[in-house]
Formats: C-alpha cells, sequence, structure tokens
C-alpha cells in the first residue's frame, strides 16, 4: 500500500476520460490574447468559460493602478495583514466596498474561499444553526464543515422547503443563517430572494447572501442581486470575490453589523494567509471604479447573455432555467459531455465541463460564461460552435 493506492479509481476515471476526451486534462492557455481569446494548441480559441463577467482583466486602468503599486509598493506583502501589518491599500478598498455596498463595514480576505470559510466557521457556533442551498459553492460548504453549527440543507431555490425547515427549528437553536448565492454557478439561476428575504424577516433569522456570480452583473448599479430585489435591507452578510467581475483575486465580506470586525481576531482564514499584494488592492480599487463608471458592460453583457441563450434554447440544448451571463447546456451522460466539449474546442471555442458529483442533478454540465468583452460576432461564434456539433449528444 502506498500513499496513492487510494487514487486509483481516479486514475481509472482519468484514463476513461482521456480515451474520450483527449485534451481535457491538457489545456494550457499557452498565450493569453485578450479577456475573451487565447492560444490552445497553437490556435486562438474563443473563451466562453471564464467569469470575466464585464472584460475588465485588460482594461487600461486596472492594469495602470497594478503597474503603478507594484513599482511603488512591491510585488507581495509577504505575510498577513495580523502578523505582518495592514497596507493602506487593503484599508482603503475596505472603505472603498463599504461606501459601494452602502454598508458600515468591510474585512477583505485573499479569495472568495476564505471570506466564505472565515464567515462561516466563525460566525455561528454549536447552538447555531446554518441553513443553506443544497446548491450552494463548495466554498460554503467547507466553512460550515470547518465551524461547529448544525448545518441543515434546503431544496434548491425551494421557498416552501426552507420555511418548513425554519418552522420545524422554532426556538430550539439560539441563531438561523440563512446562506444563498446572487447568481449560482452551475446552472446560472437566481435566488428567489425576495422571499427569502421575507423569510428572513418572519422567523427572525439572519442572511449571508454570495454575490460571487451577481457583484457588476445584477441590480442599477450593480451591487447584486440583493439591489435588483430591492432586499439589501434584510440582508445582513454580503459576500463576493474580486475574482470574476473585477478580474483580479480576493474576496470580501460587507456588513452593517459591527460585530463583523471580531472575524479580524477570531478567524483562521483571515490570520493565517498572506494579505493581497498590492498590485491585486490596486487593479480591484480601478475595477471598482470602472464598474461604476461603466454601466454600458452590465447591459452589453446582458445582450450576450439573452442572445446566447435564446439560440441555444431554440437548437434544442437543454438549457439552465432562466438566461444569464452564465450558460448551462445539460449534457446527460459524461460520455456525451465528453464528445460536445471536445468537438467545440475543435470548433476553437472553450467551454467548461462540469460533471457529477459537482453538477447539481446527477448529470454532466457545459457551462458557457459570457463577457462584456465579447463582441456580438464572438457570441454568434460560439453558438455556431454549437450547432455544428449540435449531433454529439442526444
Ligand atoms: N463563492 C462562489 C459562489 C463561487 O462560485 C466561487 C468561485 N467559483 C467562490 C465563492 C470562491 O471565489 P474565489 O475564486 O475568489 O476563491
Amino acid at each position: 500500500m502506498t500513499l496513492f493506492d487510494k487514487f486509483h479509481p481516479l486514475a481509472v476515471a482519468r484514463e476513461e476520460m482521456t480515451a474520450q476526451c483527449p485534451d481535457f486534462f491538457h489545456i494550457t492557455m499557452e498565450e493569453i490574447l485578450s479577456p475573451t481569446e487565447a492560444l490552445i494548441k497553437g490556435r486562438p480559441t474563443l473563451l466562453a468559460g471564464t467569469n470575466n463577467y464585464l472584460g475588465l482583466t485588460f482594461h487600461p486602468d486596472c492594469i495602470a493602478a497594478a503597474c503603478e503599486a507594484t513599482e511603488k509598493e512591491g510585488t507581495g506583502t509577504t505575510g498577513s495583514r495580523m502578523a505582518n501589518g495592514t497596507y493602506a491599500g487593503h484599508l482603503a478598498l475596505e472603505q472603498e466596498l463599504s461606501t459601494f455596498f452602502g454598508r458600515k463595514r468591510t474585512i477583505v480576505f485573499s479569495t472568495g474561499y476564505l471570506a466564505n470559510l472565515a464567515l462561516l466557521s466563525t460566525l455561528t457556533g454549536q447552538d447555531d444553526v446554518i441553513l443553506l442551498d443544497a446548491d450552494c459553492h463548495a466554498s460554503i460548504y467547507d466553512g460550515c464543515r470547518m465551524g461547529s453549527a448544525e448545518v441543515i440543507r434546503f431544496r434548491h431555490n425551494d421557498v416552501a422547503d426552507l420555511e418548513k425547515r425554519l418552522r420545524r427549528l422554532g426556538g430550539r437553536k439560539a441563531n438561523v443563517l440563512i446562506v444563498v448565492e446572487g447568481i449560482y454557478s452551475m446552472l446560472g439561476d437566481q435566488a428567489p430572494l425576495k422571499e427569502i428575504a421575507a423569510l428572513k424577516q418572519q422567523y427572525g433569522a439572519w442572511l449571508a447572501v454570495d454575490e460571487a456570480h451577481s457583484l457588476g452583473v445584477l441590480g442599477e448599479h450593480g451591487r447584486g442581486l440583493a439591489e435588483a430585489c430591492g432586499v439589501e435591507g434584510e440582508v445582513d452578510f454580503v459576500i463576493g470575490t474580486f475574482s470574476k467581475s473585477l478580474g483580479a483575486i480576493g474576496g470580501f465580506c460587507s456588513s452593517n453589523h459591527d460585530g463583523l470586525d471580531f472575524l479580524r481576531y477570531a478567524s483562521r482564514p483571515y490570520i493565517f494567509t498572506a494579505s493581497l499584494s498590492p498590485a491585486t488592492i490596486a487593479s480591484t480599487r480601478a475595477a471598482l471604479r470602472v464598474l461604476a463608471a461603466e454601466p454600458f458592460r452590465r447591459t452589453l453583457l446582458w445582450q450576450h447573455a439573452r442572445l446566447l441563450y435564446a439560440k441555444l434554447k431554440a437548437m434544442g440544448y437543454k438549457v439552465g432555467p432562466e438566461a444569464g451571463p452564465v450558460i448551462a447546456v445539460r449534457a446527460g451522460k459524461p460520455a456525451d459531455a465528453f464528445r460536445l466539449w471536445q468537438g467545440l474546442l475543435d470548433q476553437g471555442v472553450y467551454v467548461n465541463m462540469v460533471l457529477p458529483p459537482a453538477t447539481p442533478d446527477g448529470g454532466a454540465l457545459l457551462r458557457c460564461s459570457l463577457s462584456a468583452a465579447h463582441s456580438t460576432e464572438q457570441v454568434e461564434a460560439i453558438a455556431t460552435a454549437f450547432a455544428a456539433r449540435k449531433g454529439l449528444i442526444p
């Protein structure tokens, strides 16, 4: 027996996959040509599988800010804020996010994953309950696992099921924290947040919304689903990431509760990891300004999303429940997904392939995502590639 023997089933699965889908484990973006194109296997390939919703990764303001910060402050902070010190930029970004969300406090983390880990593992204790949507991201599940609260899942986007569970809890537990996402990353659908916020109020629970995929995408000012639904006042904690619409890396949590600050002293994912680099802080601050100043990006993104969703649906693909920047194509069995994914790549289009058990309903998915940086011609080209490969799945 070696330490690696337990991976045998994985090795077999990888071999089977490679036989059917030779490129899957060998995708390298050899050169990044633009926010929407990369050189893959020496060939310019259209990217329809990023989370670059606003297309800001090459925005001149973001690049200039990152370069200037690197020159002035160096390439990295080399440690955590608790042990090695906070840079002025960290505080400025926290202040700017608080202003953007109209909240009193914000803490910035080194990734969105860590933001969820920090909030969920630290905020709740063994007398508390976390009620989470079953389709929540792995970082939310992992945060729950790291903490000591009782964790109860409710059926995805099922308000009646959530209410049933709230009712059953009665007064048994001290605090109940409901956790949902703005836009779900796999199927691209939105939480019924108005109804969830009403239940939160009715049952005296707390509400955390992970706006990772909805920041910059939903709401008149791009603040996410809570803004779009007019329920920001009911959301106790907004969580998000800098790695999608803001085109960098990092995460945050904003709140009106003064107690949020205790996470700085109590949360291991804040204390025991290095803080964001000056370049990342600076480009994220610039991206936040661009998000506010260039709302046309959101409009463009939605035009692309509606166009591709309608086209795929008309072709007979089984798409997710609603149009949005994440468009899931249900591919059925993994073998069908492998064929379609490889077929699209051969057509010069890269999408994400998601296999069970990571998918919400046990089937394989091809996940397409759009960017404001796509041109209409590129969106048409993605649709054309899907049309050309329609015969590959039943
Ligand atoms: N929450 C959700 C809903 C996500 O989809 C993701 C990333 N896919 C994260 C959190 C983690 O974000 P990050 O990449 O910043 O760690």
